[in-house]
């Protein structure tokens, strides 16, 4: 599949390119820097430049997947986290439906759903991922939402926890390279069509996810 990845220079998202190409798929990064663009190239992997926050409909030609892995990062004020966690996801959703792709993976946090319970350190953001969530559930698009736990750089262990949205489960952390792996994996499992799930460490083998 050709899989457009939004974020794909970030901590998850260049796991996500590693992951998708050793499956077989043909990544397409979506990075906004020149020295990012080459960086990607010089690797032998297609990269196309685009902004979230300028039109980037260009970037929708020829795609059969979109995998959302962006955010503003936890440095910037509250506008960026809507103006990319939120409205970026939402354009991107937007235009996925505009140009018939039909598949949309969306990388979502615990506690998005629980954005009115939170600190107020972090209500916008879950806010953010909420709304987000909440417009790909409503649109015509093939989703599975991932709300990822704490997310670390320690190395990939192979096994995690998944679990339906229903299902309560304790906030625990994930490492980025997991995440990777179980959303690569998840891409073409029709099992994971509609779902939110919830992500954490465990035992369950991402080679068999739905034991
Ligand atoms: P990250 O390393 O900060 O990567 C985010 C990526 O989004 C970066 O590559 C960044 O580009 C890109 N981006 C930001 N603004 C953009 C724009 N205007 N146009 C295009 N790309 C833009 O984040 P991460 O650690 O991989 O996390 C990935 C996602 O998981 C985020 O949405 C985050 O909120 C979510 N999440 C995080 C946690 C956690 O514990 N931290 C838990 C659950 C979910 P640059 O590389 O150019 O900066």
């Amino acid at each position: 599949m050709r899989v457009l990845v939004i974020g794909a220079n970030g901590g998850v998202g260049r796991h996500i390119v590693t992951k998708l190409r050793a499956e077989g798929h043909e990544p397409i990064a979506m990075v906004r820097k020149e020295s990012q663009l080459s960086d990607f190239e010089k690797n032998g992997w297609k990269a196309v430049l685009a902004d979230l926050e300028s039109d980037f409909e260009s970037v929708f030609n020829q795609i059969d997947a979109v995998i959302f892995a962006a955010g503003s990062g936890s440095n910037t004020g509250a506008d960026k986290t809507i103006i990319i966690d939120q409205e970026g996801a939402i354009a991107a959703m937007h235009l996925a439906q505009k140009h018939s792709i039909k598949r949309f993976l969306l990388l979502s946090s615990m506690g998005a759903d629980q954005s009115k319970e939170a600190p107020d350190s972090i209500k916008h953001y879950l806010y953010a991922k909420h709304r987000a969530d909440e417009y790909l559930k409503q649109s015509r698009l093939a989703y599975t939402i991932i709300r990822a736990g704490y997310l670390t750089n320690e190395e990939e262990k192979g096994t995690v926890t998944l679990q339906d949205e229903e299902n309560e489960i304790e906030i625990d952390s994930v490492t980025r390279s997991d995440v990777a792996a179980v959303m690569s994996a998840l891409l073409t499992d029709e099992r994971a069509q509609y779902k939110v799930l919830q992500l954490t460490n465990g035992k369950t083998p991402i080679s068999n996810l739905f034991q």
